[in-house]
């Protein structure tokens, strides 16, 4: 066995921290922890797929954004990219760690009624307090700045160029990955397939794998994105989150445009933006039901229907495209709130979550892991105050919208 290669059985028989799921999300737990100082314990990472061919962190569309509704989103996002535009510095200045590509041009969401003109202008008071460079522009100012966009049915848009647009989220995940392992924390080819609590229920004491091994537990966090009902109802919980297919496309122009296209949210619920030399756009089918976990089928009707129209109408200049690739992804859907689920269970006490991100999670790792790693090392949040996301206000029923889900 190599140096670097993974293993499937671990080597201990209890961890402190056991990790289910090893992408995005388990791999910035675990490296967050294991960058830790105060934290001296035994991290294990198991992942079932090495190859994440069927992730979502496989599919993303790899965006960060300051436009959301609720604060905290706003902050969340501000730290990515504090993160991505310092990462060797937040790697420990290693000089193997590479500048973190970030195409920051932009998001721009478009009303074409005066009801969702509203919610953006609020919105945009929300992130401008948080010191975000959004801005509500008429349509004649779209016209100006975007000359490509045809904005008669528009009554706003909201946009900002500082600080959002596309990172290469895949470099922090192969570096956290690296780095997690390079600091002790354990990686195994496995899958989580059962969990025993203790007799009064309030622990999950262990956790079994494929291999029939069973593993003792000080902490389970459950980061296994669109399966996260699935890990959760191994320890007798229920979450309400669900996978649901998401579709993207990439494409060429004939003409391409004479500037970049900001990551523009269409009142189709339609988006596209600048893929390089290419386009990108997306969108959530019309019908949106939760698909099994291994259904990544692609649906072509839903480019030629519906994305294809919306965009040349749009932008006229996209009569003449053509598509390059397509895939179909799994957003970790949360149908209660549409925000994270976060911290440990009210009952189970040393489960924890780092669920639901239903389509913006990418950006969020980088403060999800550390506060999840504070959480587990301090017993509370020390940097941003994530206490909103925890899955207390689902117990409670008490929804922690955000209105600003693409
Ligand atoms: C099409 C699409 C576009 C997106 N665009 C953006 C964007 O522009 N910006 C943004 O911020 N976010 C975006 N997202 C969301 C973002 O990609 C996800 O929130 C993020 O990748 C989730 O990472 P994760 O680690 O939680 O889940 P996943 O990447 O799905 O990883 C879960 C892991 O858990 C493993 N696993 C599951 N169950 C078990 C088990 N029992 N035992 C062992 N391992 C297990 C799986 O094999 C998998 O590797 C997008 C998502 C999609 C699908």
């Amino acid at each position: 066995m190599s140096q670097t290669s993974i293993s499937n059985a671990p080597k201990h028989a209890r961890y402190d921290v056991v990790i289910v799921g090893g992408a995005m999300f388990g791999s910035s737990v675990a490296w967050f922890l294991a960058d830790n100082p105060d934290f001296d314990g035994s991290i294990l990472v198991v992942e079932k797929d090495p190859t994440y061919e069927f992730t979502s962190t496989s599919h993303t569309n790899s965006c960060m954004r300051q436009q959301f509704s609720r604060e905290i989103n706003v902050r969340v996002s501000q730290f990515a990219a504090e993160f991505v535009k310092n990462f060797r510095d937040f790697m420990g200045n290693d000089p193997r760690v590479p500048a973190v590509p970030f195409h920051s041009y932009g998001y721009m969401y478009l009303a074409d009624n005066e009801a969702f003109a509203e919610v953006l202008r609020e919105s945009q008071k929300v992130q401008a307090a948080c010191g975000a460079a959004t801005r509500i522009m008429s349509a004649d100012e779209i016209r100006r700045d975007y000359p490509f966009y045809q904005v008669d049915d528009i009554v706003a848009g909201s946009h900002n160029l500082v600080d959002e647009g596309y990172f290469d989220g895949n470099t922090l995940f192969d570096w956290w990955k690296r780095s997690a392992r390079e600091k002790g924390a354990e990686y195994v080819t496995n899958e989580v397939v059962a969990m025993t609590r203790n007799a009064a229920g309030a622990k999950v004491e262990s956790v079994t794998l494929k291999s029939g091994q069973v593993i003792v537990c000080g902490t389970v966090v459950n980061a296994s994105g669109p399966r996260a009902v699935a890990t959760s109802r191994m320890a007798g919980i229920e979450i309400p989150v669900e996978p649901r297919k998401r579709y993207t496309f990439i494409f060429a122009a004939e003409k391409p445009l004479d500037r970049d296209l900001p990551l523009t949210i269409d009142p189709s619920g339609v988006h596209m933006r600048t893929d390089g030399t290419y386009y990108l756009a997306g969108c959530p089918p019309d019908d949106d039901p939760a698909v099994d976990y291994d259904d990544f089928v692609q649906d072509f009707s839903i480019w030629e229907d519906k994305v294809w129209p919306a965009i040349a109408t749009r932008i006229p200049q996209f009569e003449a495209i053509k598509l390059t690739n397509s895939w179909a992804g799994h957003y970790a859907f949360n149908t209660f709130d549409q925000n994270a689920i976060l911290g440990p269970h009210t009952q189970v006490e040393n489960f924890i979550f780092v669920n639901g991100f239903s389509g913006h999670g990418f950006q969020q790792s980088p403060a999800m892991g550390r506060g999840t790693a504070e959480l587990i090392t301090y017993g509370e949040y020390r940097t941003l105050d994530l206490t909103p996301f925890n899955y207390a206000r689902i117990a409670e029923n008490r929804p922690f919208i955000e209105k600003a889900v693409i």
